[in-house]
C-alpha cells in the first residue's frame, strides 16, 4: 500500500468509479464492456442464456440474458460470477512433460509427439484396449463428437467413458429400459404447466437454481418433496416426505399399489401404450401403505395423501437427480420412476414427465454425440443395422464400430488397477477428489504407464499426477453448443482468447488426429467446430436426436432450440417426447417393470453407526477446480461441513463447530467442521463433496449400479469422533506408548 493510501488521500477513485452503460445502465466503471458476447453457462444443465462483457480483451463481467427462455435474465451465484474463471490464477497455459520426476514445460509438438508414441508403444506391447480414456460432461457437442472418432476409430479403443457415468449414467440406461431409447421426454415449461411436481432425490435449489423460478411461475401447482434431509428444496414443498434413506422403491411401488387399487390409473393409455402391466399390478400388491410405512418411515396417511395427489392431477411431472441415480439400485428406481409416470398416462404432455434433470453444462450433448454410452444418435453398439448405417456415413468399414462398448468409468479404474489398462487420458474432470473410494483410484492412477490430463487447470490433484498435461481452453474461450436437460441446444461462443498456449480441446483433437494420420479420414476439411456440427446434423438425421434442422444462425436467433429439430421444420416451439405413444422399442411400447426394493448395501452397525449422505451446495461446483478459485464463492462456502442431528451430537457430547473426523471402513476424513442441526434425521449425516481439503471420497464405497455403473455415492456407514489436532495426537501416542507394558521374552 503506498503512503497516499496510508494516509487516506488515495480512494482509489478510478477503481471506484462508476458510469452509464448503454445497455444496463449505472454500474462500475471497470465493468463496461467495449462489447458483449452472447454464449450459454458453463456449470450445470440447466443452460442459462448469458452475456459475457469484454473490455480490452478481457471478459470484465456477465449478465443474464433476459430473453433466454429458460432463466428469462437471472443467474444464480456460480453463473453471476463464471468470468473470473478464466483469469484464475491455476489456469494451465503451456504443455507440461514429466522428465527426471518434475513436470517441466513443452512445445505442443513435443507434448503430441511423446503422447502419441506412449500410447501407440502400450497399445503394441498390450493390445488396444489397454489405452483408457475418461472425459467429461464439460465439452461442446463438437468437441465430444469429434473426440468419439478420434479414440474409436483413430486410437482404436474402445475403453472410452466419461464422468457423466458418475451422475447421469442411471438414468441413460433407466430411459433405454422403460423407453427404447435415452432423452428427457419433457420440458422446463411442464414445471410451469403441471398440477402437481413431484421431485424426489432432487435438491434444485441448490444445484439447479434457475429451475426454482419456472415452479415460481407456476401458482396452481402442489409441490411434493421426497429427500431424507430437509433440503432447501423441501423447505419450498406443500408437502415433504422425509423418507429413510434408499427407501425410494418401496415409496414408489407402494404410490403405483395404490393408484392401481383406487383405479386412478389411465387404462387406455396402458393397453395401447404399455406393457407388462398384468405382471406389475401382481408385484406390487404386497407393497400396502403399512407394508411401505414399515420401510420409508412415512406415516401410512402421507403415503395415501401422495397417491391421491399425484392420481387426481391432471398433469403430474415428476423431476429426479443424483438421490436418485446415485444407487447401487439407480437404473431400477428410474423404471419406478417411469412406471408410474406410464401407468397414470403422465408422459408426452404439457406437464406431465418423468424428466432427469441432468448434472454438467453438456451432459447431454456426450448422451447424443459422443461414443461412450452407445454409438452417436443414441444407435445401438449391438445393433448391425446402427454400426453399418454410420459406417456409410463415415464412408469407412463397419467392422471398425465396436459391437459392443467398452468398459465403464470404474471398471476402467478397476483396469488400471490390475494393469490391463496401462495408459489412461482423462480430459476436464478430477477423480482425485469426485471418485469414490479414494485409495482404490489412487492405486489404479499411480499404476499406469502413462497418464495424460488435459485441463484447463493447473495443477489440480489430478494434473499432480500427470506424466503429461495438456491445457486447454475453458468456458468463455470456445465455440460450439451445448445441450441442457430440457433438449434445448444454446450457443457456447468464444469471448476472450485461452491464457498462454492453451488450445480449446477442439484444436488438440485435431492435432492428434494429424500426428496419427488420421486427419483427412475422420475430419475431412475441419478446422472450426461448425464443420463437425455439419456433419453431426447428418449423422443425427432420421434419429430421435435429430439436429438436421437446425443451424448456428437459428440457435442463436431463438436462444436456444430444443431437438427434434428435422430438416425442414419451420416452426420453433416446445418439444416433447412421445407424445404419439410410440416408443421406440420392438412392439413401439413402453415396458413396464417389477422393480423389488433392497436395503442399501453398506448398513450402519455399532461401530459405524451413521448413514453418510454426500451432495452439494450452490456456491460450489463440483470439485472447486473452478469456483475455488473464484473469491466470492470462496468467502460465501470456504470449507466442508458435517450436519449431524441434535439427538446424536448431544449423545455424542459434541457442539456446534466442534472438529470431527468421519471415518468409514475405508478411511478418514479428517478436521470437518460439525454443524448441529435438524436437516438431517437422527442417525444420518450430510457432508458436500465439494473439497479436496476435507474429501468424503476418502470415506465411500466401490458399490455400482450393476447396470449403469454409477456409483452409490449417497450411503455409507461411519462413525464420527471429534478431532485431535495433530500435536494432540503426537502427544497422545507417547502417552499410549509410555502405557504399554513391558515385553518379557
Ligand atoms: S443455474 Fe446452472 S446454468 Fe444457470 S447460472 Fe446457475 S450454474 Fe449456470
Amino acid at each position: 500500500m503506498n503512503l497516499r493510501r496510508k494516509l487516506g488521500l488515495d480512494i482509489l477513485s478510478e477503481k471506484y468509479a462508476y458510469g452509464e452503460d448503454p445497455q444496463y445502465g449505472h454500474t462500475s466503471e471497470q465493468k463496461i464492456p467495449d462489447h458483449w458476447v452472447p454464449t450459454t453457462c458453463g456449470y450445470c444443465s440447466v443452460g442459462c442464456g448469458m452475456f459475457v462483457g469484454v473490455k480490452d480483451g478481457r471478459a470484465v463481467t456477465v449478465r443474464g440474458n433476459p430473453n433466454h427462455p429458460v432463466n428469462l435474465g437471472k443467474l444464480c451465484p456460480k453463473g453471476l460470477s463464471e468470468h473470473y474463471t478464466l483469469e484464475a490464477p491455476y489456469r494451465a497455459k503451456q504443455p507440461l512433460l514429466r522428465k527426471k520426476g518434475k513436470l517441466v514445460p513443452v512445445s505442443w509438438d513435443e507434448a503430441l509427439d511423446t503422447m502419441v508414441e506412449r500410447f501407440q508403444a502400450t497399445q503394441e506391447r498390450y493390445g488396444p484396449d489397454a489405452l483408457g480414456v475418461i472425459s467429461t460432461g464439460q465439452l461442446v457437442t463438437e468437441e465430444f463428437y469429434a473426440l468419439g472418432k478420434l479414440v474409436q476409430l483413430g486410437f482404436g479403443t474402445k475403453n472410452y467413458d466419461g464422468n457423466t457415468t458418475l451422475c447421469m449414467a442411471s438414468a441413460v440406461s433407466g430411459y433405454k429400459r422403460s423407453f427404447g431409447s435415452d432423452g428427457p421426454p419433457g420440458a422446463y415449461e411442464d414445471l410451469q404447466k403441471a398440477d402437481v411436481i413431484f421431485l424426489i432425490g432432487a435438491n434444485i435449489a441448490d444445484n439447479h437454481p434457475i429451475l426454482c423460478q419456472h415452479l415460481d411461475a407456476n401458482p396452481r401447482k402442489t409441490l411434493i418433496v421426497a429427500d431424507p434431509r430437509v433440503t432447501k428444496t423441501a423447505m419450498m414443498a406443500d408437502l415433504f416426505l422425509p423418507l429413510k434413506p434408499r427407501s425410494d422403491i418401496a415409496l414408489l411401488n407402494g404410490l403405483i399399489h395404490l393408484l392401481i387399487r383406487t383405479g386412478q390409473i389411465d387404462c387406455e393409455y396402458i393397453a395401447k401404450h404399455t406393457s407388462g402391466f398384468a405382471e406389475l399390478a401382481r408385484f406390487v400388491e404386497k407393497y400396502t401403505p403399512a407394508y411401505v410405512a414399515q420401510i420409508t418411515g412415512l406415516s401410512e396417511d402421507l403415503i395415501i395423501k401422495t397417491a391421491d395427489l399425484y392420481g387426481n392431477a391432471q398433469a403430474a411431472f415428476i423431476g429426479w437427480t443424483m438421490g436418485v441415480n446415485h444407487s447401487t439400485q439407480g437404473v431400477e428406481t428410474v423404471n419406478a420412476l417411469n412406471n408410474l409416470a406410464l401407468i397414470a398416462g403422465n408422459i408426452g404432455r404439457a406437464g406431465a414427465s418423468p424428466f432427469s434433470i441432468t448434472g454438467q453444462c453438456n451432459a447431454m450433448g456426450t448422451r447424443e454425440a459422443g461414443f461412450a454410452s452407445s454409438l452417436p444418435g443414441y444407435r445401438k453398439f449391438e445393433n448391425a443395422e446402427d454400426r453399418e448405417q454410420l459406417a456409410r456415413l463415415w464412408k469407412i468399414d463397419a467392422d471398425r464400430i465396436p459391437i459392443a462398448r467398452g468398459l465403464a468409468y470404474p471398471d476402467i479404474i478397476e483396469a488400471a488397477v490390475g494393469k490391463k489398462i496401462r495408459a489412461l487420458w482423462i480430459i476436464a474432470t478430477n477423480p482425485i477428489v469426485s471418485f469414490p473410494n479414494l485409495d482404490v483410484l489412487k492405486q489404479g492412477l499411480e499404476t499406469l504407464d502413462f497418464l495424460v490430463v488435459q485441463d484447463g487447470f493447473h495443477p489440480t490433484p489430478t494434473t499432480e499426477l500427470a506424466h503429461l498435461v495438456l491445457p486447454a481452453a475453458i468456458w468463455g474461450e470456445k465455440d460450439g453448443t451445448y445441450t441442457n436437460s430440457e433438449r434445448r441446444v444454446s450457443k457456447v461462443n468464444r469471448a476472450v482468447d485461452p491464457p498462454g498456449d492453451a488450445k480449446s480441446d477442439f484444436d488438440i483433437f485435431l492435432a492428434l488426429a494429424e500426428k496419427l494420420g488420421c486427419r483427412e479420414e475422420l475430419f475431412p476439411g475441419w478446422t472450426r467446430p461448425e464443420h463437425a456440427f455439419d456433419e453431426w446434423k447428418r449423422v443425427s438425421k432420421g434419429r430421435l436426436c435429430d439436429y438436421s434442422g437446425l443451424t448456428y444462425e437459428l440457435i442463436e436467433q431463438h436462444n436456444g432450440i430444443q431437438w427434434p429439430f428435422p430438416e425442414g421444420t419451420t416452426e420453433v416451439g416446445t418439444t416433447r417426447l412421445y407424445a404419439d405413444g410410440r416408443f421406440p422399442t420392438e412392439d413401439g411400447k413402453a415396458k413396464l417393470f417389477c422393480i423389488e426394493w433392497t436395503p442399501f448395501p453398506e448398513q450402519p452397525n455399532q461401530q459405524f453407526p451413521f448413514v453418510l449422505n454426500t451432495g452439494r451446495t450452490v456456491e460450489h461446483w463440483h470439485t472447486r477446480t473452478k469456483t475455488g478459485q473464484v473469491p466470492i464463492l470462496e468467502r460465501m462456502s470456504p470449507n466442508a461441513w458435517l450436519e449431524m442431528n441434535t439427538r446424536d451430537a448431544q449423545t455424542l457430547r459434541l457442539k456446534p463447530h466442534d472438529r470431527v473426523d468421519v471415518i468409514s471402513r475405508r478411511g478418514r476424513v479428517r478436521n470437518v467442521e460439525l454443524r448441529v442441526t435438524e436437516i438431517v434425521a437422527p442417525g444420518q449425516v450430510f457432508m458436500p463433496f465439494h473439497f479436496a481439503e476435507s474429501n468424503a471420497n476418502q470415506v465411500t464405497q466401490s458399490a455400482f449400479d450393476p447396470i449403469s455403473r454409477e456409483p452409490n455415492y449417497k450411503q455409507c456407514a461411519v462413525s464420527v469422533q471429534l478431532s485431535v489436532s495433530p500435536r494432540e495426537r503426537r502427544s497422545k501416542d507417547r502417552l499410549r506408548k509410555k502405557a504399554l507394558p513391558v515385553e518379557v521374552n
